[in-house]
């Protein structure tokens, strides 16, 4: 049977770190669903349809994935995807609370469903899309941190 996980989140847009965490999953899993949050409760600046299609072009070059929008709750959409594991990316410390009362509510929800973490390279660890854009929005080079996919989406978005 094919081993997938799941990678959940906002990728709002999707950086250089994320796409550093599905290529360790990649390694890991037959096969590696990015599952995009219609409606995180954070919001978004992309739509759902603007996160998936720059996701598509930032992780062209792997062949053991796909990207899907879900809007229902994680655990229901991975027990349907029969994914037995959530990927989830840490950073830093302060990654760690949020990720921690996420995956208890999680295994709580869902106790045969498995979060696993796995850390970007040193150089992505301080990266995430909120700093991106504002970089973006005051006239900084992200050309280090996303796709040029995303480069293009983020040139003339205000903060
Ligand atoms: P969410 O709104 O679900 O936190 P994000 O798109 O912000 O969605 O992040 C999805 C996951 O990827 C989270 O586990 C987050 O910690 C992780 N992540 C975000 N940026 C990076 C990065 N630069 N390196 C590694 N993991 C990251």
């Amino acid at each position: 049977m094919e081993n997938t996980a799941i990678y959940p989140g906002s990728f709002d847009p999707i950086t250089l770190g994320h796409a550093d965490i599905v290529e360790r999953a990649t390694r890991l899993f037959d096969h590696v669903i990015i599952a995009v949050a219609a409606k995180p409760a954070k919001g978004t600046v992309f739509s759902l349809e603007q996160r998936i299609d720059i996701c598509s072009k930032s992780l062209a070059h792997l062949p053991n994935i796909s990207i899907e929008g879900f809007d229902n709750l994680l655990v229901d959409y991975a027990s349907n995807k029969k994914a037995a594991v959530i990927i989830r990316g840490l950073r830093a410390i302060s990654d760690f609370e949020y990720e921690f009362q996420l995956a208890g509510m999680n295994r709580k929800l869902a106790p045969e469903i498995e979060t696993l973490f796995l850390m970007p390279a040193e150089k992505y660890a301080y990266l995430s899309s909120s700093l991106v854009r504002e970089v973006s929005a005051l006239g900084g080079d992200i050309s280090e941190f996303v796709h040029h996919s995303a480069m293009a989406a983020l040139s003339g978005k205000p903060l």
